[in-house]
């Protein structure tokens, strides 16, 4: 019979879907560009499964059950508007092409909007997990219309990861929505994990602990609020021996982060939108300071440090400290975080349930943590919160914290160990709660060399002062 769905583009990613789909009892079609992929997986996986390969495209449309729904996962840019290109004149009025790579938001709203014009529906779709995620149960973020996922969500809920039996995947929205929370979700995953480097970076430099000593305070930690993924795999990481060496395997790894792109993009878009995003800002950035490797040499050993200072701590407090200073960091740049994906909801119209955002990454994905069920409470107790931060849950979870904080930051200025993470979140969490910024003077001196005009805290309107003649102030 007929494929119930199809897959194109069975790279890694893509084969491990397509295996996904018929182990969980579906009937897949199989393509991709060149045939040796899908040979290889029919071969190697074909008991898995009912699986209906093609050699070519036309074929692999042919044998699709109607209306069509096409997955495309194959490389992210030019090649994914080539597949599109090459797919639509195959399609009919109705069929369902499901782009499950990680494209640009803005790219997804283009194509949507083209494929709608031809009677097709146009599903971008954030899947996040990796390798693994793809085969056993990914996180899942479909955007497009919502008859297009009426007919997907019974295969996309059945090959999601679950939590509590809940599937983690839920429609974001339309058109573009999907891959722009699958595109925060990375950006979020900068920032926890710039976050989680430099708590290792200060206990290592204040208190002298090795590698192994630190990954037991991890595994410590992953049994509290921070239990989560990325918390887990850093015990496992810093517990590691290099198999050459028998050191350290952290010791060996050059230290030069490297990035494909998704955080800078999270951090262009919330620029665009007009939303602070400095955990993900700084996390991008250190990594690129990493990398720069030309100005990182004519610096070390030339610029002077503070000398050799001893943090003035003592070794178990600290570590809670920089457990609280971590947790806080980390509640701002997921405040952050769902700051912005608030605001593209209001500029696209997407509607977003934020809550139901957090379910979707409690599993499969890289973020996945026990503190996501935090803020889908927090959601659900208030669906309008202006902020994360000032739920009450969040909020007692920072005010318990925050001396620790604090601390922590001083100490990291005090020594000279980096922890832009750290300090940016605190900056505005303090920036948040000001009564009065100083805002004001910037506005002024706006007024003074551009005529800008300001606003005053007495009376409506705006006002300009004759600042080279004699200081009266006007209407504007
Ligand atoms: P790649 O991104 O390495 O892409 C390889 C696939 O793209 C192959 O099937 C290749 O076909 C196909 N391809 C490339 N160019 C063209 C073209 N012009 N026309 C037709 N097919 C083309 O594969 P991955 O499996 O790693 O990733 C697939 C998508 O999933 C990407 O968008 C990626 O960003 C995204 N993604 C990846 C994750 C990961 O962990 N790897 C996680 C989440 C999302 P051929 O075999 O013929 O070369």
């Amino acid at each position: 019979g007929k494929a119930q769905i199809g897959v194109t583009g069975l790279a890694v990613m893509g084969r491990n879907l397509a295996r996904n789909l018929a182990r969980n009892g579906f009937r897949v079609a199989l393509h991709n560009r060149s045939q040796a992929r899908t040979d290889a997986l029919v071969a190697e996986f074909g008991s898995e499964g009912e699986f209906v390969p093609s050699t070519d495209l036309a074929g692999f449309v042919e044998s699709l059950e109607q209306p069509r729904k096409v997955i495309i996962m194959v490389k992210a840019g030019a090649p994914t508007d080539a597949v599109i290109d090459e797919l639509v004149p195959l399609l009919a009025e109705g069929d369902i092409v499901v782009d499950a790579g990680n494209a640009h938001f803005a790219d997804t709203r283009r194509r949507e909007a083209a494929l709608r014009d031809k009677g097709l529906h146009f599903v971008g779709s954030g899947v996040s997990g990796g390798e693994e995620g793809a085969l056993n149960g990914p996180s899942i973020m479909p955007g497009g219309s919502p008859e297009s996922y009426a007919a997907l969500e019974p295969m996309l809920t059945k090959i999601s990861a679950h939590v509590n039996g809940e599937p983690c995947c839920v429609h974001v929205g339309p058109d573009g929505a999907g891959h722009f929370v699958k595109m925060l979700h990375n950006g979020i995953e900068y920032a926890d994990m710039q976050l989680i480097a430099e708590a290792y970076d200060l206990l290592r430099h204040a208190l002298g602990l090795s590698p192994a000593e630190l990954a037991e305070v991890f595994r410590d930690w992953n049994t509290g609020d921070l239990e989560s993924f990325l918390i887990e795999i850093t015990a496992e990481v810093l517990s590691q021996t290099d198999p050459t060496t028998g050191g350290a395997f952290v010791d060996i790894v050059l230290d030069q982060a490297e990035q494909k792109g998704t955080g800078r993009w999270t951090v262009q878009s919330a620029l665009d939108l007009g939303i602070p995003v400095s955990g993900m800002a700084e996390a991008v950035f250190a990594r690129s300071l990493s990398g720069d490797v030309v100005r990182r040499e004519a610096a070390a050993g030339v610029l002077p440090g503070p000398g050799d200072v001893k943090a003035d701590v003592d070794r178990d407090a600290f570590i809670d400290d920089v457990r609280h200073a971590l947790y806080s960091s980390k509640l701002v740049a997921y405040a952050q975080g769902f700051d912005a994906i608030r605001a593209a909801s209001d500029e696209y119209g997407w509607n977003i349930d934020l809550g139901a955002m957090a379910t979707i990454w409690r599993g499969g994905c890289i973020i996945r943590a026990r503190f996501l069920d935090r803020i889908k409470e927090a959601y659900d107790r208030n669906p309008e919160l202006p902020s994360l931060l000032v739920d009450d849950y969040f909020r007692d979870a920072v005010a318990s914290g925050q001396d620790a904080w604090r601390r922590v930051v001083a100490t990291a200025a005090t020594i000279g160990v980096p922890a832009p993470g750290f300090s940016a979140a605190l900056s505005y969490y303090d920036g948040l709660r000001a009564e009065r910024l100083p805002a004001a003077l910037i506005q002024g001196l706006r007024d003074l060399f551009g005529a800008h005009t300001y606003k005053r805290v007495d009376r409506e309107g705006s006002f300009h002062l004759e600042w080279s003649g004699d200081r009266s102030e006007t209407t504007a």
